[in-house]
């Protein structure tokens, strides 16, 4: 590919998602490749939180419990984050954060399997996937975290494995895990999965149903714009939610939680891994991020992400060549996610330098450049731009300025 301007402008002429870009809040001056880690801001949701304040709470107040629907929320949404998902719409369910889902979903899959004792994973998985396992596995009775790395996974599979948890696109290198036939292996061995779409979610398809997942967990606030925050959502397969438990029993989960009973009763179906009261303005932040995927084909979303990673990799290979980036993202499109990542080992002070140029990436310790390719807000020609001031950066040495080389609290 020769990644000129021209070339980028005539892919945004023919782009499907081009009309996208006016319904966010996006600075002119800002090239945003961040949007895997917080999604931009629609103008819907503007709206929405200023109905949400004035009217729904200032006026309405706790009538909005019942008139404004708050107490469906949690289904309501998770019945739009489904179709994006492979899941049915009872299969899915707005609450708390990842790490709290995760925590709530490996302690119930768990005692599905009274006899085993292993949960698998994967070394490098996210921190706060591995660190809930780690403490789940400290309340439960003698079990033990096995991490393999990808590769070994399915031969790791065994007659002690309870659960597999994975993360399907890992959020430092991109790789995506093939669901379906490690499902099936960890099926094979008599074993249950979870799976974590913080990066898959709204960023590429995924068929949940048809790949037979039992459990899964995915974010808010990444790829489907909820707002800083956002409440996560869970899945459990169909067939396994009446014989589940949460571990985390609060009344919101309960069968009938306003008749105030001294007795846990779980509610049928889904709801019974609602815990407490939800954080409803940010539910209906997430709402109204939703409402821009509802006409919205993955497979045209994934192809468009694909074309933007095609030619940010021509254009750093041309632009960049001689400064050592290293990608370390599989070239294969259908063995990624949604964001490209390099490792150079000045990678944070060059991350500053971008930003203070307007391109906002970021850096993931200890030496990787993540961009995040959000099809629906990016333009070919911002990619294009974007590589052109990373090449500038580099070829002028700027990052070596002192105030680049400043720690942040969050990266
Ligand atoms: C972003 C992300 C999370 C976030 O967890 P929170 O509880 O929402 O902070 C969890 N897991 C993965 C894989 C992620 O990428």
């Amino acid at each position: 590919m020769i990644a000129t301007l021209d070339h980028a402008r005539a892919l945004d002429t023919a782009d499907p998602f081009a009309e996208r870009r006016d319904q966010f809040t996006l600075p002119d001056d800002i090239i945003y490749l961040d949007g895997n880690s917080l999604g931009a801001l629609p103008k819907a949701t503007i709206a929405a939180q200023q109905d949400a304040v004035t009217r729904q709470w200032g006026t309405d107040l706790i009538r909005s419990w019942n008139n404004n629907d708050w107490i469906g929320a949690p289904q309501r949404i998770g019945a739009k984050i489904a179709p994006l998902i492979g899941a049915k719409p009872h299969e899915v369910l707005v609450t708390d954060s990842v790490s709290v889902n995760l925590f709530k979903l490996i302690i119930a899959a768990t005692q599905l399997q009274s006899d085993r004792r292993q949960i698998l994973t994967e070394p490098g998985n996210f921190p706060t996937d591995l660190y809930t396992a780690n403490g789940a596995a400290g309340l439960l009775a003698e079990h033990v975290i096995q991490t393999e790395q990808a590769g070994d996974l399915a031969d790791a599979l065994g007659p002690e494995t309870a659960l597999m948890m994975l993360t399907h696109v890992h959020y430092k290198t991109g790789e995506r895990h093939d669901m379906e036939p490690l499902t099936t292996a960890a099926h094979e061995a008599g074993a249950l999965t979870l799976w974590d779409l913080s990066h898959s979610a709204g960023a590429i398809p995924v068929d949940l149903n048809a790949s037979g997942v039992d459990f899964a967990v995915g974010c808010g606030y990444k790829y489907l714009n909820g707002g800083p925050g956002a409440p996560a959502f869970l899945f459990i397969r169909e067939d396994l939610q009446e014989r589940v438990r949460s571990p985390l029993s609060g009344w919101m989960g309960h069968a009938a939680p306003f008749e105030f009973r001294d007795d846990y009763v779980p509610a049928p179906g889904i709801s019974r891994f609602l815990c407490g009261t939800p954080p409803v303005l940010s539910l209906l932040g997430l709402e109204s991020g939703l409402s821009l995927f509802h006409d919205i084909d993955m497979t045209a979303v994934a192809t468009k992400s694909a074309a933007l990673f095609d030619l940010f990799v021509a254009r750093v290979t041309e632009r960049c060549g001689v400064h050592g980036l290293e990608l370390i993202t599989p070239s294969e499109a259908a063995r990624r996610g949604s964001h490209i990542s390099y490792r150079h080992p000045n990678s944070w002070p060059i991350s500053q330098a971008l930003i203070e140029r307007g391109v906002i990436g970021d850096f993931r310790a200890p030496d990787i450049l993540r961009f995040g390719l959000t099809p629906l807000y990016l333009s070919f020609e911002d990619i294009w731009r974007a590589v052109e001031i990373l090449g500038e950066i580099l070829d002028s040495e700027i990052w070596r300025e002192e105030r680049f080389a400043e720690a942040a609290l969050v990266t």
